[in-house]
């Protein structure tokens, strides 16, 4: 099976503090890959640095057989890496469909330098990117709030809406960081037949999570972190049985 990202020896320090110890791991093409582990354990900071959030200390990080450890993020995300963020990086004074349109121009040959090329070619982009939200709209069933300002929806309509903008960047590999949490069990429910049916498109999926209903469900393939160092990895069975992941989130 084809590796789509591959991290090796991978060192994140935060002066002094060593968030993330020597991490190597490989995710599959074609697969739904879960990251674990307790709070602090050095998940979030690890999918910092492969989105380019954050330099790594040390290590190095490949997206198929390109290097991007020292990738600036929005290279990176043309590259076809994208993401969604634990605490929503939404503007919630704009409406759905505007974030949305963020998100699409992001992706354009113009970029947000639009506004200085000419206004026939704008124009047109202005469409591309509409319509496509339209679609993306449609895809995540949120089509008759496209209008609605996001700071008046249900948290759960936000999360969407982030899921939604992330979309719009045409990814091939997307990570979410909790997507469950904070959804009640119908939001859940929903949530995860939206991220299969993103699957089903030939997007694959890195997950944080922390429901773990979730992740032995949904996911494949499970690397455990505890205390920034990978600890275990495998199948959701091998997991669910593992000494030390039982050991790790016991003592947590
Ligand atoms: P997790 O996502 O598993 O809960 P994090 O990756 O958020 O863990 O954090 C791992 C460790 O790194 C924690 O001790 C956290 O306090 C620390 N950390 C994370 N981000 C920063 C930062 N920007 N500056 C300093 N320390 C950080």
């Amino acid at each position: 099976m084809k590796t789509i990202l591959r991290t090796e020896n991978v060192v994140k320090n935060f002066s002094g503090l060593v968030a993330v110890r020597d991490l190597s791991f490989e995710m599959a093409e074609r697969n739904i890959h879960a990251l674990i582990g307790p709070n602090g354990s050095g998940k979030t900071t690890t999918i910092n640095m492969i989105t380019g959030a954050f330099p790594v200390t040390s290590g190095r990080i490949f997206y198929g057989d390109t290097e991007i450890s020292t990738m600036p993020t929005h290279q990176i995300a043309r590259l076809g890496i994208g993401r969604t963020f634990q605490n929503l990086k939404l503007f919630t004074s704009m409406t759905v469909m505007e974030n949305l349109m963020v998100g699409g121009h992001q992706m354009m040959p113009s970029g947000i330098l639009r506004f200085l090329i000419d206004p026939a070619t704008s124009r047109k982009e202005e469409k591309q990117v509409e319509e496509k939200a339209k679609q993306v709209l449609d895809f995540i069933g949120m089509y008759d709030l496209k209008d609605e300002k996001v700071s008046s929806l249900p948290y759960g309509r936000q999360k969407m809406t982030e899921l939604g903008r992330a979309l719009m960047m045409d990814p091939k590999l997307l990570f979410l960081d909790e997507p469950a949490a904070g959804l009640n069990p119908s939001e859940r429910v929903e949530f995860v037949n939206i991220m299969l049916k993103t699957f089903d498109l030939g997007i694959d999926l890195f997950l944080i999570e922390h429901n773990m209903d979730v992740v032995m469900n949904i996911c494949s393939r499970i690397t455990v972190l505890n205390f920034g160092a990978k600890i275990a990895e495998g199948t959701p069975d091998e997991i669910k049985n593992n000494d030390e992941v039982i050991k790790a989130y016991l003592g947590n």
